[in-house]
């Protein structure tokens, strides 16, 4: 947690933009969320917590959290997106219903383990990995599409 605020702070900055609270304190909760999240989701974690911060405010700063690489976009639903965080997450896959959008997440070691190994192989410094797996869920495969 200090360390991703540590380097937040410069890139705020980089970007000609003020170091607000209001983005810290967006930027600390998503990092305590499991799972995934729409801006829906994390304005009502601030209502709950009774925190002022705004919609607004929220959807000016997940775009610059994309940027930023603390979080990225999986997938759109609605036309809206919903999002995850990057760098504290176990790396794992992702299995998306290009029909009805469901995404399943599976967490491997034996996939890490091969991850690892390429890593070696390409004396590469791994910092998360994210692998997307497209088709038709098992509700979905049957339909008539
Ligand atoms: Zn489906
Ligand atoms: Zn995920």
């Amino acid at each position: 947690m200090e360390e991703i605020l540590r380097d937040f702070k410069p890139f705020i900055k980089k970007k000609g933009l003020k170091y607000t609270q209001e983005r810290e304190q967006i930027l600390k909760e998503i990092v305590s969320i499991k799972g995934h999240f729409d801006v829906e989701d994390l304005y009502l974690r601030f209502k709950e917590k009774n925190s002022k911060i705004s919609k607004a405010s929220i959807y000016r700063t997940l775009p610059l959290l994309v940027e930023g690489g603390y979080i990225q976009e999986v997938y759109r639903q609605d036309g809206h997106s919903h999002y995850e965080v990057t760098l504290t997450k176990t790396p794992h896959l992702h299995f998306i219903c290009i029909h009805c959008r469901e995404v399943q997440e599976i967490t491997d070691e034996r996939l890490n383990v091969l991850i690892k190994e390429y890593e070696e192989e390409r004396e590469y410094k791994l910092l998360t990995y994210h692998l997307e797996i497209f088709g038709l869920c098992k509700a979905c495969k049957g339909l008539k599409l």
